[in-house]
């Protein structure tokens, strides 16, 4: 379980190229019932490249620590955390492509970090055992996503569920709060966000 997916995405003039590098042998709680794959199968089904570019690579790694380690202030329990339990969703954009976020984000086979991915649609999971406000770069951070400064371009919209729809964050999308069934669309270059449908459970 040590195989790294790699792909490379070139749209319009720049490449990106996604590394997964981590293990996602991690186990789902039971209660969740999701398993996630060996490797996210949505890596394989992201669209190709329309043809080779000159341009200058990205790398963008998901990689989970392989410890329990405090990671920008989110614990990582043997047991999931009870006193937050909401759920999030997340989507990534990078010129035009739509980047899946995989499943079991947060998990590193020894412990399960506060917030997490059970599914590959995006849903984040707050589990805590403290009440707090959890924010977006909090989990981007877990997900060994790599932080884009405020020149790189990147904007966010968010629906907090407030019945007026997405709108654009004013700050740094890395502060957006994890608020519950909040749909948060982050990316460079032009996308549209797209309505997200928790479970019932959720
Ligand atoms: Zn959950």
């Amino acid at each position: 379980m040590d195989k790294r997916v790699v792909l490379a995405i070139a749209a319009t003039g720049v490449t990106v190229a996604f590394l997964l590098g981590r293990t996602a042998g991690a186990m789902a709680s039971p209660r969740e019932g999701a398993v996630p794959a060996l490797l996210p199968s949505v890596f394989e089904q992201a669209p190709q490249a329309p043809q080779a570019s000159q341009a200058p690579r990205i790398p963008i790694a998901f990689s989970v620590p392989p410890a329990a380690v405090l990671v920008s202030g989110v614990g990582c329990d043997s047991v999931e955390g009870e006193a937050i339990h909401i759920h999030a969703q997340l989507q990534i954009y990078f010129n035009g492509f739509s980047i899946p976020l995989p499943a079991g984000l947060g998990f590193t086979g020894r412990c399960t970090y506060w917030l997490h991915t059970h599914t590959d649609d995006g849903v984040i999971h707050v589990e805590s055992p403290v009440v707090r406000t959890f924010r977006l770069g909090q989990f981007l951070d877990i997900a060994g996503f790599p932080r884009f400064g405020s020149g790189a371009g990147m904007i966010a919209f968010v629906d907090t569920q407030d019945g007026k729809g997405f709108r654009e964050f004013d700050g740094d999308y890395r502060d957006i709060p994890l608020t519950p069934h909040a749909v948060i669309a982050m990316g460079i270059g032009e996308f549209d966000p797209q309505p997200f449908a928790f479970a019932p459970n959720q």
